[in-house]
């Protein structure tokens, strides 16, 4: 391979730019939020006692036996 000016400056800023590129990904994966399930409130019913989870992340949810609304249960 015949070094020239262009590939003494565009090599190392191929690599440069691949392991950036790989930081910003290992990163990104890592960062993510975790899966739904782990996510969603838990709600005990103040009416009949009926504990459920809503995936919503609201601050409300209605219960599924008697529709009255709760508040999350914090955790
Ligand atoms: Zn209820």
């Amino acid at each position: 391979m015949q070094v020239t000016y262009a590939n003494a400056f565009v090599v190392p800023l191929f690599f440069n730019l691949v392991g950036i590129f790989a930081c910003w990904l290992y990163y990104a994966i890592r960062a993510r939020p975790p899966r739904e399930g782990i996510r969603a409130k838990i709600y005990r019913c103040e009416k009949c006692e009926h504990v459920y989870l809503d995936k919503r992340d609201a601050a409300l949810a209605n219960c599924p036996r008697c529709g009255t609304l709760n508040e999350a249960i914090k955790r």
